[in-house]
């Protein structure tokens, strides 16, 4: 390597997190080769590409392909908040089962499976023209990728609030089926009733069916720990739109207000032991027995009832996704990279 002097990198506090320990300061003496563009400079100090809002340098924006001189201060910009989609479509890495089924509880679209690897991922995110949702950093790294971002947060509530915050996206509480990311309808009873159990047939007078997995749904009172994702899912978006109004569909805020054709409290699933079950991927097992079965005529595949291992998994990420891996796309040098790519980086 040749090397043609040091430019310091100055990584703004939002994105100190992705630096290793040791640079975690934000401030870091980078000795330069020559050749890498100011983009390359930064990811391999630890922030991907989705993360990085403008790159400075002498105060100015520079391109991803400014080359770094000697003696550059570059500075790195977050994303800035919210961030605008193009469209609102969302695909979630495997590791995010119980974010997706808060995203769909609230009316996200968000594909989700959880066997597709990170070529299908990176491909199916494309083809699909959804964002793809991760807290693989290597991942994000991937030229082929077209539009990604790391969520931050441990729990899957935080996570929730961290994708709210950052797209601040529309949102209809109770109109996506949890398992499936399918739109639900209302239907008649007698749509539903060979579905349900006698009692549920009795108990209530309103029903959904999910167009895609043709699972059955209930209006009643619901788990509160549901209800309380939704209450906070728009209580944050309200929040980052800055108190210009909370931008909440009218049927989505059908479930508290009862609006017209709309769920007033929420839609509720056919699981007796554990109400609040889809939430996590633990207990998608459980779900997956004791859902009452689609139809058999509009999901084939379920016909004898034994959809466990597909309950989340089917839609989207691995339906289409392997025939377009990205050929151009692996860079493959920082699949995982958060302290071990930067040989050339030295505390400052
Ligand atoms: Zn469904």
């Amino acid at each position: 390597m040749r090397e043609r002097g040091t430019a310091r990198v100055r990584i703004a506090p939002e994105l100190r997190f992705l630096l290793p320990r040791r640079h975690r300061g934000g401030d870091v003496s980078v000795i330069l080769d020559g050749t890498s563009s100011v983009l390359h400079v930064v990811e391999s100090l630890g922030v991907p590409r989705t993360e990085i809002g403008t790159l400075l340098v002498g105060g100015a924006p520079v391109s991803d392909a400014y080359r770094p001189q000697r003696a550059d201060e570059v500075r790195v910009l977050p994303v800035m908040r919210p961030q605008a989609l193009a469209e609102p479509r969302f695909l979630l890495d495997v590791h995010l089962g119980a974010l997706a089924r808060r995203m769909r509880l609230v009316g996200l679209d968000s594909a989700y499976g959880n066997r597709a690897d990170d070529d299908e991922l990176v491909a199916a995110a494309g083809q699909q023209r959804r964002m793809l949702l991760t807290r693989d950093r290597g991942l994000l790294k991937r030229r082929a990728l077209t539009g990604g971002a790391y969520v931050r947060g441990d729990s899957a509530d935080d996570q929730l609030a961290d994708v709210i915050e950052r797209f601040a996206p529309d949102l209809a509480p109770w109109t996506r089926c949890l398992m499936c990311n399918g739109i639900l309808e209302e239907v008649p009873l007698d749509r539903v009733a060979h579905l349900l159990q006698p009692g549920t047939v009795r108990s209530y007078a309103t029903f959904a069916r999910c167009r895609d997995c043709g699972r059955p749904y209930w209006r009643g009172a619901h788990a509160d720990r549901l209800n309380a994702v939704v209450q906070r899912a728009v209580d944050g978006n309200r929040a980052d739109r800055n108190g210009s109004g909370c931008r909440v569909s009218p049927t989505g805020t059908g479930w508290r207000s009862g609006g017209t054709g709309s769920p007033s409290t929420g839609w509720r699933y056919d699981m007796t032991t554990t109400p609040d079950a889809p939430l996590n991927d633990d207990d998608m097992e459980t779900v997956g027995h004791s859902v009452t079965g689609p139809d058999a005529d509009t999901v084939d595949a379920d016909a004898d009832g034994t959809d466990s291992t597909d309950s989340d998994g089917t839609d989207g990420t691995d339906s289409d996704g392997t025939d377009g891996t990205d050929s151009d796309g692996t860079d493959g040098t920082d699949s995982d990279a958060t302290d071990g790519t930067d040989s050339d980086a030295t505390d400052s």
